[in-house]
């Protein structure tokens, strides 16, 4: 049994033991570990690193195809649809890879206020969004953690129209058990945090100084989250800075440990790579660089192994990289993201920036391309205020009982961002696949979500199942 004080008791020894044992590339080992994942119970530790050495085009091809069966089988055709909001981009923290770290005195500093912050909302639900992830630098102006709480209260409370956000998630530095059941409190969807690297010592040298060079209070931070009642966490690493198989292992033990511990494991895992940000030598020639093709192994793996926890990629990403990682398992994008504290009301893209992005499309663009190679964009945010999170969502997720909530869920909303939000062009590209998606579902499913539709079309707004 643990104690309020334990960790996530990450075993090093064994990931680097497990890497090192890969034997020559076997296409029946590896043909068996790919029908072994199509039953979509996961993959075990020693199931890796064959399938990361993976080499041969053919098999690679195999392995690409098994993870958009696994996709294709728990998701369907479904892409959920989030943009960041960073609220500020002061920090304490020395991460070397970051233009928001404490030495970079070429970066413009700013904490948004209360009215800065509803302006930047408002430009978001101008776009069409309804979830976000809000973010800030390890700083806070002289309210702390109140800061963070207030911005929540300020984000949920903006009306623009007949929309309002309605999912939070943050992404903020670690806190302790008392502050995060305060987080929980102010209702927010998940709570993510990214490891950046599993390996202690690279993690000493890309975070010298602040509270960040802690590498256990981060390790620990998960735990204390689900002890104080966050059900829904996100895990994830920044890949560049150390080799990605590891990290790969890494983040499979930490997730099966918060399962084990929590009887639910992570929501979401984040896979973020290294992008140049301003002033960091680091960002521009990574350490451990992730190329394209490793990049779509790593995706496709996850996918494989925790076939029932969503896979978050954002606009890091170029737009070619995202179309095939959609293939292979991604649930989660962002769309239309700045990655600065009042960047929605700006024109300068860079200016204040934490890293550069790789798709600087509108959301209303990737709509309409999602729309056109046949995914259903989701606005869906349907499972926190229904209370299915956590080992109850999972429930559902296992047995596949949740896609008859999805399906309809992601049809309504995208019907309502139609109505209110799109293009001529985007509404097209849209009404055909919605057409098409409807005409491929089965009944009951098909006439709840027709239902559902023709409600939205009517003019009622947020339906949800
Ligand atoms: N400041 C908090 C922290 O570091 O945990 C929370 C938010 S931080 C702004 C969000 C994430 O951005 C970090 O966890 C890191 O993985 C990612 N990041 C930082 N620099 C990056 C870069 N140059 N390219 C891509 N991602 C980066
Ligand atoms: Fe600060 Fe987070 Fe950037 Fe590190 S990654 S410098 S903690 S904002």
């Amino acid at each position: 049994m643990h104690g309020l004080s334990e960790t996530f008791p990450l075993d090093e020894a064994s990931i680097h033991l497990a890497l090192e044992k890969v034997p020559a590339e076997d296409p029946a080992r590896i043909r068996e570990l790919l029908a072994k994942a199509r039953a979509m119970q996961g993959l075990d530790d020693g199931d890796l690193p064959p399938l990361m050495a993976i080499q041969n085009p053919d098999l690679l091809s195999e392995l690409f195809e098994a993870a958009r069966w696994v996709k294709d089988q728990i998701y369907g055709n479904r892409i959920v649809l989030f943009a960041p909001l960073y609220v500020s981009n002061l920090c304490a923290n020395e991460c070397l890879y970051c233009a928001f770290r404490a030495s970079n005195r070429g970066l413009t500093r700013r904490a948004l206020d209360q009215a800065e912050l509803a302006a930047e909302v408002g430009r978001l639900l101008e776009q069409g969004h309804k979830r976000l992830v809000l973010v800030a630098g390890e700083a806070y102006p002289k309210e702390g953690l109140d800061y963070i709480l207030e911005s929540i209260r300020t984000v949920y409370g903006v009306r623009h129209g007949n929309d309002n956000i309605r999912r939070v998630n943050v992404n903020i530095a670690p806190l302790d058990l008392a502050d995060f059941r305060r987080l929980r409190d102010a209702e927010i969807g998940t709570y993510q945090l990214f490891q950046e690297t599993y390996h202690r010592e690279t993690y000493a040298q890309m975070h010298p100084r602040g509270l960040k060079a802690d590498f256990d209070w981060r390790l620990g931070c998960m735990d204390r989250a689900m002890l104080a009642g966050i059900d829904d966490v996100g895990i994830g690493a920044l890949f560049g800075l150390y080799d990605w198989r590891f990290e790969l292992l890494a983040i499979m033990h930490h997730a099966r440990h918060l399962e084990e511990r929590f009887g639910c494991g992570p929501h979401t895992i984040s896979m973020p790579r290294i992008e140049p940000a301003e002033g960091s030598a680091t960002s521009d020639s990574p350490p451990h660089a992730v190329t394209d093709g490793d990049f779509k192994k790593l995706i496709a793996i996850l996918r494989l192994a925790v076939p029932y926890t969503g896979l978050i990629l954002s606009t890091r990403e170029r737009p070619e990289v995202r179309r095939e990682a959609l293939q292979l398992g991604i649930s989660q994008i962002s769309a239309g993201s700045r990655t600065s504290p009042g960047g929605y009301e700006e024109t300068d893209l860079e200016g204040g920036a934490q890293f550069s992005l790789g798709d600087h499309r509108s959301l209303d663009e990737v709509v309409r391309e999602l729309s056109e190679t046949g995914f259903i964009p989701s606005f869906c945010t349907s499972c926190y205020r229904m209370g299915r999170t956590g080992a109850d969502f999972m429930d559902l997720a296992k047995p596949g009982e949740i896609k008859a909530h999805c399906q309809p869920n992601a049809l309504a909303t995208l019907q309502e961002y139609l109505d209110d939000h799109a293009s001529d062009a985007t509404r097209h590209a849209a009404k055909l696949m919605m057409a098409e998606s409807l005409a491929g579902m089965e009944d009951p499913v098909r006439r709840l979500a027709e239902g559902m539709v023709n409600r939205v079309k009517d003019g009622e707004r947020d339906v949800f199942c």
